[in-house]
């Protein structure tokens, strides 16, 4: 059996036949937002029904980093190395500062509360970036069901004013969110209302100053849809799926997949040279080594 689909030659060199895609840890009932710390050799990602953040290491395997974790999903870090997250408990976007304490970036617009922060870029300026569909209100499952205040908006908040602004307004539900290597565009999952028909695709934006145009499909995810989306230093793009992790070149074109056993739902790139991938996927984590860095920064 082999672990990958390969679609276009050029994703026989980003994959090693014999790497395999290897379970890390199972027992969960919703994984999501996986995020490397290379400085502490571990990986943190979110359980997010079972309201807590767990660290995965190497030699000591699955331990508790915070619970609860306000129902917890999308990770980042900034430029500074400092945790950013997304809760949809207290509908907010925090920063963890290096000393333990948290700030919170953002948890309203407009005088009326955020939806439920879903995942989170940061920019090279500091600029934080993050989607706010509705999934963690809807019911108690991954939060605490309320009445919905806002549309499902993408926002930017500015690193040094902290100004923020709606800058994707007619999504459905904005995703997972990924910078290309240059910065010069951003791509949006936008994964649509539950048991509708809105369309599931992944949109690319070009990034002008501090605001987005443009915005056309990039890509749809088949089968299943993209949640979460992280980009390579050469700028292939590689999404979550329902049957894997699938890898889509800059011009679009799906290059091959990487089957996984589960529902895929994010993906970071990690270890000693950025050059294994994180999968969280329903119940558990997995991880396959590549021929492939990610760019994603710090
Ligand atoms: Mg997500």
């Amino acid at each position: 059996m082999s672990f990958f689909e390969i679609h276009d030659p050029v994703f026989g060199s980003y994959v090693m036949g014999n790497a395999p895609v290897k379970q890390l840890a199972t027992g969960f009932d919703w994984v999501e937002g996986p995020v490397w710390f290379g400085d502490a050799g571990c990986l943190l990602f979110s359980d997010i029904p079972n309201n807590r953040i767990l660290r995965w290491t190497p030699d000591s395997g699955i331990t508790t980093y915070r619970a609860p974790s306000n129902y917890a999903n999308g990770h980042t870090r900034d430029r500074e190395g400092r945790l950013v997250s997304c809760e949809h408990g207290t509908r907010r976007v925090t920063r963890t500062e290096l000393d333990g304490s948290i700030t919170v970036i953002a948890d309203s617009f407009q005088g009326k509360r955020l939806n439920s922060p879903n995942d989170v870029v940061v920019k090279s300026d500091g600029s934080i970036w993050f989607s706010d569909p509705h999934y963690g209100i809807k019911t108690n499952y991954e939060g605490y069901a309320s009445e919905q205040e806002l549309p499902c908006n993408l926002y930017r908040v500015d690193a040094v004013s902290g100004e923020m602004t709606a800058v994707v307004t007619d999504g459905n539900c904005p995703n997972g969110l990924a910078f290309s290597p240059d910065e010069s565009k951003l791509y949006m999952a936008d994964t649509g209302r539950m048991f509708s028909d809105d369309p599931q695709h992944i949109r690319v934006f070009d990034v002008i100053g501090d605001g987005l145009s443009g915005g056309e499909v990039f890509h749809t995810i088949d089968p299943g849809c993209a949640d979460g989306i992280r980009v390579d230093t050469d700028g292939n793009l590689w999404s979550s799926a329902a049957d894997g992790v699938h890898c889509i070149a800059p011009d679009g074109r799906l290059l091959g997949k990487i089957l996984v056993p589960e529902l895929v739902s994010n993906i970071c790139f990690g270890g000693r040279a950025k050059h294994e991938l994180y999968i969280t996927a329903t119940t558990s984590v997995y991880r396959v080594t590549l021929n492939r860095v990610g760019a994603q920064r710090p």
